[in-house]
């Protein structure tokens, strides 16, 4: 039986495997991280073994497989890393290798804010000299940092882990907000700053939160939202600057730095 010819300008169709990409959350593997990899595709060429690369070791296919799980390494940059290790000397690998184990041994969360510690109570907690009855809620230690390199803010912080997403199969029970309703019931706090991502998810869980703390006495503020520092106005978004005019702030307050919070 003859076989036609495809058509001229008929397309072939390229067949792509996907797999679940590795996604370690707060709190290591659980059930949520399994479900949150296996909806988080990527294409199966990507990862692992796939590039083809003919190893001479499995030594060195080991130690690329392990380089390449890091987010955004693929196996060629994990190729030159590990051929980067290899020319080191063995006191200087060895000084690697402890710092990641030393880090994942000796790391703690504190037990008050959540944030990274080498302590029970991290440095933020245990700075007297700081606000403690203002408490910045965030998502991860990374907005810890970024904040804290404004130097404005001179309270202390809530870390929650996340935010709520149903999508990723996170509730608020895989996060802290337990913990900051306790805190705030506790006493002592009089201003919670919801400081979260202005995404849904984010929104979400500020609408949680605040449900959850209102009626602790407490005053429950989140961040301004509006147009960015060298944007132009025709370029920003009909919500950033309907925002931007509904919460429209005194001219004064443009050119005074302010005390910080
Ligand atoms: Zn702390």
């Amino acid at each position: 039986m003859q076989v036609a010819p495809a058509p001229f300008g008929t397309k072939i169709q390229l067949i792509s495997l996907w797999v679940p990409a590795p996604v370690p959350g707060p709190g290591g593997l659980k059930k949520n991280n399994y479900l949150r990899s296996a909806l988080r595709l990527r294409p199966w060429c990507e990862t692992g073994r796939e590039m083809n690369l003919n190893y001479s070791s499995k030594l060195l296919e080991n130690a690329v497989a392990e380089f390449a799980r890091l987010p955004g390494i693929g196996p060629k940059t994990a190729l030159r890393m590990v051929l980067f290790m290899l020319r080191q000397e063995p006191e200087d690998v060895h000084r690697f290798s402890d710092a990641l184990l030393q880090l994942k041994d000796g790391i703690k969360y504190c037990e008050c804010c959540h944030n990274l510690s080498d302590t029970a109570r991290c440095a933020i907690c245990g700075d007297a000299g700081r606000d403690h009855s203002t408490v910045c809620v965030v998502e991860s230690i990374r907005d810890v940092m970024s904040i804290e390199n404004t130097m404005q803010y001179r309270g202390v912080y809530h870390v929650l882990g996340g935010v709520i997403s149903p999508i990723d199969g996170v509730g608020p029970g895989d996060l802290t907000i337990g913990d900051l309703e306790r805190r705030v019931q506790a006493g002592g706090v009089r201003e919670v700053i919801l400081a979260l991502s202005t995404t849904m998810e984010g929104d979400m869980t500020n609408f949680y939160i605040y449900r959850k703390i209102k009626d602790s006495g407490v005053i429950v503020s989140t961040l301004a939202r509006g147009v960015a520092v060298g944007d132009e106005l025709e370029y920003a978004d009909q919500l950033t600057l309907g925002r931007s005019i509904v919460h429209r702030t005194p001219f004064e307050d443009t050119f005074q730095s302010g005390n910080p919070a």
